[in-house]
């Protein structure tokens, strides 16, 4: 790669494979996979994720809402696609585009099938989604056999696959919950499959479930945040590579008197001479204001620029007294040696929030490493 001279994203596909094989290779060889590329692909670029994962060879793509949906179609990508989390107001769009939504509630349930009713639908695929124990999304246990009995009475709709939602995978504290929760699902599951008297697809594990939880592997799993290379697990982690790369440029350095101050607020108080950088990356694109004031940092030429000040809109300064580097050298802010998980746990936050603030005013750059 060649070295940055603004603030990019650089998406390694390369690294998506390595992933995509280690997560798989966890699974058994019949067990469908789902690949979930919602809020932009985990921050860096839906589209360009969802190919080279149908390349992998997904079966499935997931997304949370019916636009993200949208910009895959009109992104030329013709796979399965469900809808986590539709709202009936998009249903006709969802329609359009050939995209399957959740069904999470009676209301939902009966505003989609008057829907594909009125679009003279036949066998349009739903998904069923029931909660056991998050408390999110999700028709409840006792709604079974309304279910069943507003199906007959439609051939409008078919059920594709049925599915939860685990709360707390990555814990291995909640142990005991989530093989409740996996039980629980396991028994909805088989009563709809007598009710309905045809077999969907079962799918509940999401990523740290594929890894904690083989009980929940079921007839298909829904993974994000590995293949984007975080398994919320060091160990795990080990065996990841970090998809997206976050980098910028020093656009400016300056020498510091003592007792001058750096940035709004004056938040830093130089007590000595030293010498900053200015970073053309700020909380406008998914800097935490949080990482401030000493708490984050970034690296140039591998050494570590601990950010100084407050976090600006669009820029933040960094101190590299200790570092031998000028202006235009390349600042690594997410990558292979400083990962989001780092980066998060000094911002007070996870992975996955830092990656999906990302803002689109960064340009993706597409890269095999
Ligand atoms: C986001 C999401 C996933 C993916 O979870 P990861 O922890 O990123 O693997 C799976 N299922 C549902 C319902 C989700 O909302």
């Amino acid at each position: 790669m060649p070295k940055a001279s603004q603030t990019i994203l650089e998406i390694d596909l390369n690294a998506l494979d390595h992933n995509y094989r280690f997560i798989t290779s966890h699974l058994k060889p019949s067990t469908r996979i789902l690949g979930v590329v919602k809020a932009g692909g985990y921050g860096s670029d839906a589209a360009e994720i969802a190919k080279e994962l149908l390349v992998l060879g997904v079966d499935y793509l997931a997304v949370a809402y019916v636009s993200e949906g949208v910009a895959l179609r009109d992104a030329g990508i013709m796979a399965p696609v469900l809808v986590l989390h539709p709202q009936p107001v998009n249903f006709d769009q969802l329609i359009d585009r050939c995209l399957e939504p959740a069904m999470y509630s009676k209301r939902v349930l009966s505003a989609f099938i008057a829907k594909a009713e009125e679009h003279a639908q036949k066998n349009y695929p739903v998904h069923i989604k029931f909660n056991s124990g998050l408390n999110r999304l999700g028709f409840q246990k006792e709604d079974t056999q309304w279910i069943a009995e507003t199906l007959s009475g439609t051939d409008s709709v078919r059920v594709k696959s049925m599915f939860s939602h685990l709360a707390a995978s990555e814990d291995m504290a909640e142990r005991d919950f989530t093989l409740g929760q996996i039980a629980k699902f396991k028994s909805i599951a088989s009563e709809m499959k007598t009710l309905l008297g045809y077999e969907p697809i079962l799918h509940q594990s999401n990523t740290s479930a594929i890894l904690n939880y083989p009980e929940a592997e079921l007839d298909m799993v829904r993974t994000g945040i590995g293949l984007y290379g975080y398994g919320n697990n060091p160990e795990i982690d080990k065996n990841l590579r970090p998809v997206v790369n976050l980098k910028s440029v020093i656009s400016q350095i300056h020498r510091i008197e003592s007792g001058e101050t750096v940035g709004y607020n004056r938040a830093f108080k130089a007590s000595g001479v030293e010498v900053t950088a200015t970073i053309p990356i700020g909380h406008a694109d998914g800097i935490p204001r949080s990482l401030g004031n000493k708490k984050g940092f970034v690296l140039i030429n591998g050494e570590k620029a601990p950010i100084i000040g407050n976090v600006c809109m669009d820029m933040l300064m960094v101190n590299i007294t200790h570092i031998d580097c000028k202006e235009g050298d390349e600042v690594t802010i997410i990558g292979e040696d400083i990962p989001a998980t780092t980066l998060a746990e000094a911002g007070n936050t996870i992975s996955y929030e830092l990656l999906t603030a990302i803002s689109h005013r960064i340009k993706r750059v597409v890269c095999r490493k």
